[in-house]
């Protein structure tokens, strides 16, 4: 396991902290804070135990060189209302003198294109500014850059709070899970899913699916599927899916004209007809899943069941959230789509946690090392 900043002294020490603040931006104005509110914990921490100074480092969108609505200032100025003090901004991450203050903002990193390319020089330029290094920004881990991977070969490397419970959860129902084990994925495209799919299948005793991609497995079996998304560049794959029995598929759908139609029909896999589009799993399904999800003892779940943004489409999603909740799981939600559809249903406290690490979190539940996590370890070599 990496080094938290639980396990060393910070007093005197000037530290850079790489936090994942790309919070929602609307004409200037912060929509969500929940991200630096998050973050913050980190930030008191190492304050309360005698950091000189915290050099915090964001990104934030996507920015295509410096534009300004991409600025982290007003992330600076919410980080110091949160804080209960002053959080000054520095208007570049690297060019621009760095003030005494305890607190300070770095530019947005992605202003610089060297950032992505997980450059040398770049990573050395950021690591000046301090002398030791913090990475809390698990959200960004799965991705090869200068603040998140190259950095780590010029500080002492740190993780943070944020970054150590996420990982140690998401790592922790993979290794020791309680059983039985019950994964749920749903989603648009199987072809996304695929890896997912494969690994889970690896770690779990049941897995029920549902969302778009059920489809290409009704396909597979001969079934019409009318106009429902369907995803014949992965036909071979379901196929082969098909034949391990841990799999569980829906037993009935909820069907429209299309996904602006509230005149739904709920039919059984086997009767639908060419003009119906397939939008969410059917209230016998979901039964069916809120049973098995009973009695399980650890709960991961990707990826919608229907067409939630439309609400007719909604309700498999929302019953199966319940049924979860109310399992008494450990119970882990990872995914865009899939955490704003827990969270617009107000259930986010009933989860054991709520992955806020998207593409890293799927990274995780796909099996596969995080970048950022392997710098960290690796990092405890060239600085031991
Ligand atoms: P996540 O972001 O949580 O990983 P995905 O991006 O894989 O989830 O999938 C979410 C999308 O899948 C949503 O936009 C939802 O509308 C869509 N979806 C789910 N079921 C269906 C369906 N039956 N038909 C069309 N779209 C669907
Ligand atoms: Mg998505």
């Amino acid at each position: 396991m990496f080094r938290t900043i639980r396990e060393t002294e910070w007093r005197g020490r000037r530290v850079l902290v790489r936090s994942d603040f790309n919070v929602p931006i609307t004409g200037g104005k912060i929509t969500d804070d929940t991200r630096i509110a998050k973050g913050a914990q980190t930030i008191r921490y190492l304050l309360s135990h005698g950091c000189r100074q915290v050099i915090v480092l964001t990104h934030l969108g996507r920015p295509r060189g410096i534009q300004t609505e991409y600025s982290v200032r007003p992330v600076a100025q919410r980080l110091g209302e949160i804080l209960g003090q002053q959080a000054s901004f520095v208007h570049d991450c690297i060019d621009a003198p760095v003030p005494g203050a305890r607190v300070v903002v770095l530019e947005n990193v992605r202003f610089h294109p060297e950032e992505e390319e997980n450059y040398e020089f770049f990573a050395k330029r950021l690591a000046k500014h301090a002398d030791v290094y913090v990475n809390d920004a698990f959200g960004v881990c799965h991705r090869k850059h200068a603040s998140i991977v190259k950095i780590t070969e010029y500080l002492p490397a740190y993780a943070g709070l944020c970054l150590e419970r996420e990982y140690s959860v998401l790592r922790g129902v993979f290794e020791n899970p309680k059983r039985p084990f019950v994964a749920v994925v749903g989603g648009a495209k199987l072809q996304t899913k695929l890896a997912l799919i494969d690994n889970l299948l690896k770690k779990v005793d049941r897995l029920l699916l549902g969302g778009a991609m059920i489809f290409t497995f009704y396909r597979a079996r001969g079934y019409e599927t009318g106009t429902s998304l369907c995803d014949e560049g992965s036909a071979r794959m379901a196929q082969l899916l098909l034949h391990n029995e841990k799999l569980v598929l829906p037993v009935d759908v909820v069907v429209a004209k299309d996904e602006n139609s509230d005149d739904t029909r709920t039919v059984s896999v086997q009767k639908m007809q060419k003009n119906d589009k397939g939008l969410d799993i059917g209230p016998a399904t979901s039964s069916l899943y809120s049973d098995m999800l009973s009695g399980a003892g650890t709960v991961v779940w990707n990826g919608p069941l229907g067409y939630f943004e439309k609400k007719p489409f909604f309700e498999g999603t929302r019953r199966v959230a319940q049924a979860i909740a109310e399992s008494g799981a450990k119970s882990v939600v990872g995914g865009g789509d899939t955490v704003r559809a827990v969270s617009e249903m107000g259930l986010e406290e009933k989860f054991y946690h709520v992955s806020t690490g998207g593409g890293a979190t799927l990274t995780m539940m796909e099996g596969r090392a995080l970048a950022g996590i392997k710098a960290l370890l690796t990092n405890m070599k060239i600085f031991p």
